[in-house]
Protein backbone atom coordinates (compact mmCIF):
# COMPACT_ATOMS: atom_id res chain seq x y z
CA UNK A 1 0.00 0.00 0.00
CA UNK A 2 1.63 3.04 -0.98
CA UNK A 3 -1.14 5.62 0.15
CA UNK A 4 0.42 9.07 1.12
CA UNK A 5 -2.01 10.98 4.04
CA UNK A 6 -0.19 14.06 4.49
CA UNK A 7 -0.16 17.19 6.69
CA UNK A 8 1.16 20.55 6.18
CA UNK A 9 1.61 22.35 9.70
CA UNK A 10 3.25 25.24 9.89
CA UNK A 11 2.21 29.61 10.92
CA UNK A 12 -0.21 30.87 8.02
CA UNK A 13 2.31 32.64 5.91
CA UNK A 14 5.26 29.88 5.68
CA UNK A 15 4.12 28.82 2.17
CA UNK A 16 1.92 25.90 3.04
CA UNK A 17 -0.22 26.45 0.11
CA UNK A 18 2.41 27.37 -2.04
CA UNK A 19 3.97 23.83 -1.62
CA UNK A 20 0.13 22.49 -1.62
CA UNK A 21 0.03 23.37 -4.78
CA UNK A 22 3.18 21.51 -6.34
CA UNK A 23 2.59 18.82 -4.58
CA UNK A 24 -1.29 18.32 -5.48
CA UNK A 25 0.37 18.44 -8.86
CA UNK A 26 2.88 16.25 -8.38
CA UNK A 27 1.74 13.35 -6.29
CA UNK A 28 -1.97 13.73 -7.82
CA UNK A 29 -2.97 14.29 -4.05
CA UNK A 30 -6.05 16.23 -3.32
CA UNK A 31 -5.26 19.36 -1.53
CA UNK A 32 -8.00 20.10 1.00
CA UNK A 33 -7.60 23.50 2.73
CA UNK A 34 -9.91 24.37 5.73
CA UNK A 35 -9.23 27.64 5.12
CA UNK A 36 -10.28 28.02 1.65
CA UNK A 37 -13.41 25.37 2.19
CA UNK A 38 -14.57 28.20 4.67
CA UNK A 39 -13.83 31.22 2.00
CA UNK A 40 -15.74 29.32 -0.16
CA UNK A 41 -18.69 29.32 2.44
CA UNK A 42 -18.50 32.81 3.09
CA UNK A 43 -18.75 33.61 -0.44
CA UNK A 44 -21.71 31.76 -1.01
CA UNK A 45 -23.41 33.47 2.20
CA UNK A 46 -23.72 29.64 3.48
CA UNK A 47 -25.10 29.05 7.40
CA UNK A 48 -21.23 27.81 7.72
CA UNK A 49 -20.02 31.05 5.97
CA UNK A 50 -21.94 33.58 8.10
CA UNK A 51 -20.98 31.45 11.79
CA UNK A 52 -17.34 31.26 10.35
CA UNK A 53 -16.78 34.96 8.96
CA UNK A 54 -16.79 36.43 12.48
CA UNK A 55 -14.13 34.58 13.96
CA UNK A 56 -12.13 34.47 10.86
CA UNK A 57 -11.75 38.23 10.29
CA UNK A 58 -10.51 38.40 13.81
CA UNK A 59 -7.88 35.94 12.89
CA UNK A 60 -9.27 33.48 15.26
CA UNK A 61 -10.14 29.88 15.14
CA UNK A 62 -13.36 28.38 14.19
CA UNK A 63 -14.82 25.77 17.13
CA UNK A 64 -13.86 22.65 16.92
CA UNK A 65 -16.74 20.58 16.88
CA UNK A 66 -18.22 23.30 13.09
CA UNK A 67 -14.54 21.82 11.73
CA UNK A 68 -13.54 18.81 12.44
CA UNK A 69 -17.21 17.54 10.88
CA UNK A 70 -16.18 19.30 7.90
CA UNK A 71 -12.98 18.17 7.58
CA UNK A 72 -14.28 14.26 7.92
CA UNK A 73 -16.59 14.28 5.74
CA UNK A 74 -13.86 15.76 2.95
CA UNK A 75 -11.71 12.59 3.77
CA UNK A 76 -14.12 10.49 3.20
CA UNK A 77 -14.66 11.54 -0.39
CA UNK A 78 -14.25 9.32 -3.23
CA UNK A 79 -11.20 11.42 -4.29
CA UNK A 80 -9.45 11.49 -0.72
CA UNK A 81 -9.16 8.01 -0.33
CA UNK A 82 -6.04 7.03 -2.22
CA UNK A 83 -4.33 9.90 -0.21
CA UNK A 84 -4.55 13.38 0.85
CA UNK A 85 -2.87 16.52 1.56
CA UNK A 86 -4.68 18.56 4.55
CA UNK A 87 -3.31 21.96 4.86
CA UNK A 88 -4.79 24.22 7.37
CA UNK A 89 -5.96 21.32 9.61
CA UNK A 90 -5.26 20.22 12.56
CA UNK A 91 -4.99 23.24 14.18
CA UNK A 92 -5.43 21.97 17.65
CA UNK A 93 -4.78 19.09 19.85
CA UNK A 94 -8.45 17.93 19.67
CA UNK A 95 -8.62 18.30 16.09
CA UNK A 96 -5.52 16.12 16.08
CA UNK A 97 -7.40 13.51 17.84
CA UNK A 98 -10.13 13.40 16.09
CA UNK A 99 -8.73 12.99 13.00
CA UNK A 100 -6.41 10.25 14.35
CA UNK A 101 -9.97 8.33 15.79
CA UNK A 102 -11.37 8.53 12.59
CA UNK A 103 -8.35 7.22 10.25
CA UNK A 104 -7.98 4.47 12.45
CA UNK A 105 -11.80 3.53 11.99
CA UNK A 106 -11.88 2.87 8.41
CA UNK A 107 -8.08 1.61 8.56
CA UNK A 108 -6.39 3.91 7.39
CA UNK A 109 -3.02 6.04 8.83
CA UNK A 110 -1.04 9.57 8.41
CA UNK A 111 1.81 9.04 6.43
CA UNK A 112 3.96 12.44 7.52
CA UNK A 113 3.46 15.35 9.17
CA UNK A 114 5.41 18.36 7.36
CA UNK A 115 6.56 21.21 9.30
CA UNK A 116 7.37 24.19 7.81
CA UNK A 117 8.57 27.15 9.73
CA UNK A 118 9.41 30.72 9.48
CA UNK A 119 9.89 33.62 12.10
CA UNK A 120 6.88 35.74 13.13
CA UNK A 121 8.86 38.96 11.91
CA UNK A 122 8.84 37.53 8.53
CA UNK A 123 5.83 36.10 7.98
CA UNK A 124 3.88 39.44 9.05
CA UNK A 125 5.85 40.97 6.57
CA UNK A 126 5.10 38.23 3.62
CA UNK A 127 1.15 38.13 4.97
CA UNK A 128 0.29 41.70 5.42
CA UNK A 129 1.63 42.56 1.50
CA UNK A 130 -0.77 40.13 0.45
CA UNK A 131 -3.46 41.61 -2.67
CA UNK A 132 -6.05 40.05 -3.76
CA UNK A 133 -9.09 40.33 -6.72
CA UNK A 134 -12.24 39.59 -5.20
CA UNK A 135 -13.93 38.04 -8.13
CA UNK A 136 -10.96 35.98 -9.03
CA UNK A 137 -8.90 35.15 -5.94
CA UNK A 138 -5.85 36.21 -7.92
CA UNK A 139 -3.20 36.86 -5.39
CA UNK A 140 -0.51 39.43 -5.35
CA UNK A 141 2.15 40.63 -3.51
CA UNK A 142 3.17 44.50 -3.02
CA UNK A 143 6.96 43.80 -2.73
CA UNK A 144 7.75 39.68 -3.95
CA UNK A 145 4.43 39.62 -7.07
CA UNK A 146 3.17 43.50 -7.51
CA UNK A 147 1.31 43.91 -9.90
CA UNK A 148 2.07 46.24 -13.39
CA UNK A 149 0.08 48.92 -11.63
CA UNK A 150 -0.30 49.11 -7.87
CA UNK A 151 -3.91 47.76 -6.72
CA UNK A 152 -4.96 46.54 -10.22
CA UNK A 153 -5.62 43.08 -11.04
CA UNK A 154 -3.37 42.46 -13.89
CA UNK A 155 -6.38 40.25 -16.06
CA UNK A 156 -9.05 42.28 -15.74
CA UNK A 157 -8.30 45.55 -14.22
CA UNK A 158 -10.42 44.82 -10.93
CA UNK A 159 -9.19 46.55 -7.70
CA UNK A 160 -7.22 44.79 -5.61
CA UNK A 161 -8.10 44.22 -1.80
CA UNK A 162 -6.06 43.89 1.38
CA UNK A 163 -8.24 40.27 3.24
CA UNK A 164 -9.51 41.39 6.63
CA UNK A 165 -7.28 38.50 8.36
CA UNK A 166 -4.13 40.01 6.22
CA UNK A 167 -4.59 43.39 7.86
CA UNK A 168 -1.07 43.73 10.18
CA UNK A 169 -2.67 43.39 13.84
CA UNK A 170 -4.99 40.50 12.76
CA UNK A 171 -1.91 38.28 11.46
CA UNK A 172 -0.49 39.49 14.56
CA UNK A 173 -3.69 37.42 16.49
CA UNK A 174 -3.42 35.14 14.33
CA UNK A 175 0.36 34.19 14.75
CA UNK A 176 -0.73 34.17 19.07
CA UNK A 177 -3.37 31.63 18.29
CA UNK A 178 -1.14 29.60 16.42
CA UNK A 179 1.41 29.37 18.85
CA UNK A 180 -0.69 28.40 21.50
CA UNK A 181 -3.03 26.25 19.82
CA UNK A 182 -1.18 24.40 16.78
CA UNK A 183 2.32 24.85 17.63
CA UNK A 184 2.05 22.17 20.34
CA UNK A 185 1.00 19.60 17.46
CA UNK A 186 4.66 19.59 16.45
CA UNK A 187 5.28 17.79 19.66
CA UNK A 188 2.10 15.82 19.85
CA UNK A 189 3.41 14.49 16.33
CA UNK A 190 6.76 14.44 17.19
CA UNK A 191 6.13 11.73 19.86
CA UNK A 192 3.99 9.58 17.08
CA UNK A 193 7.58 9.43 14.98
CA UNK A 194 5.56 12.04 11.90
CA UNK A 195 7.27 14.56 12.19
CA UNK A 196 9.41 16.43 9.69
CA UNK A 197 11.01 20.03 10.08
CA UNK A 198 11.83 22.40 6.89
CA UNK A 199 12.99 25.59 7.40
CA UNK A 200 10.75 27.88 5.48
CA UNK A 201 12.98 30.86 4.84
CA UNK A 202 14.41 30.02 1.66
CA UNK A 203 12.89 30.30 -1.67
CA UNK A 204 9.90 28.24 -2.45
CA UNK A 205 11.30 25.94 -4.91
CA UNK A 206 14.09 24.97 -2.38
CA UNK A 207 11.83 24.22 0.48
CA UNK A 208 9.89 21.81 -1.97
CA UNK A 209 13.51 20.22 -3.50
CA UNK A 210 13.74 19.43 0.24
CA UNK A 211 9.43 18.33 1.12
CA UNK A 212 10.13 16.41 -2.32
CA UNK A 213 13.04 14.52 -0.80
CA UNK A 214 11.41 13.44 2.28
CA UNK A 215 8.43 12.29 0.24
CA UNK A 216 10.53 9.87 -1.40
CA UNK A 217 11.76 8.64 1.48
CA UNK A 218 8.10 8.32 3.26
CA UNK A 219 6.54 6.34 -0.23
CA UNK A 220 10.35 3.80 -0.45
CA UNK A 221 9.52 2.91 3.63
CA UNK A 222 5.93 2.37 2.74
CA UNK A 223 6.61 -0.32 0.39
CA UNK A 224 8.87 -2.55 2.08
P1 LIG B 1 -6.03 29.56 6.69
O1 LIG B 1 -6.26 29.98 5.28
O2 LIG B 1 -5.70 28.10 6.82
O3 LIG B 1 -5.04 30.43 7.43
O4 LIG B 1 -7.43 29.73 7.45
C1 LIG B 1 -8.08 30.98 7.53
C2 LIG B 1 -8.98 31.03 8.76
O5 LIG B 1 -9.95 29.98 8.71
C3 LIG B 1 -8.25 30.80 10.10
O6 LIG B 1 -7.68 31.99 10.59
C4 LIG B 1 -9.39 30.30 10.97
O7 LIG B 1 -10.25 31.35 11.38
C5 LIG B 1 -10.19 29.44 10.00
N1 LIG B 1 -9.70 28.03 10.00
C6 LIG B 1 -9.10 27.37 8.97
N2 LIG B 1 -8.79 26.10 9.33
C7 LIG B 1 -9.21 25.96 10.61
C8 LIG B 1 -9.16 24.89 11.53
N3 LIG B 1 -8.62 23.71 11.22
N4 LIG B 1 -9.68 25.11 12.79
C9 LIG B 1 -10.26 26.28 13.11
N5 LIG B 1 -10.31 27.33 12.29
C10 LIG B 1 -9.80 27.19 11.04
Amino acid sequence: MSELNLILLGPPGAGKGTQAEQLRTEFELPHISTGDMLRQAVAEQTELGELASSYMDAGNLVPDDVIIGLLLQAIGRSDARDGFLLDGFPRTIPQAEALGVDLEKVGRKLTGVLLIEAPDEEIVRRISGRRVNPKSGQIYHVDFDPPKVEGIDDVDGSELVQREDDKPETVRNRLAVYHEQTAPLADYYEHLGLLHRFDGSPAPAEVYSRIRGTIATLKLEETI
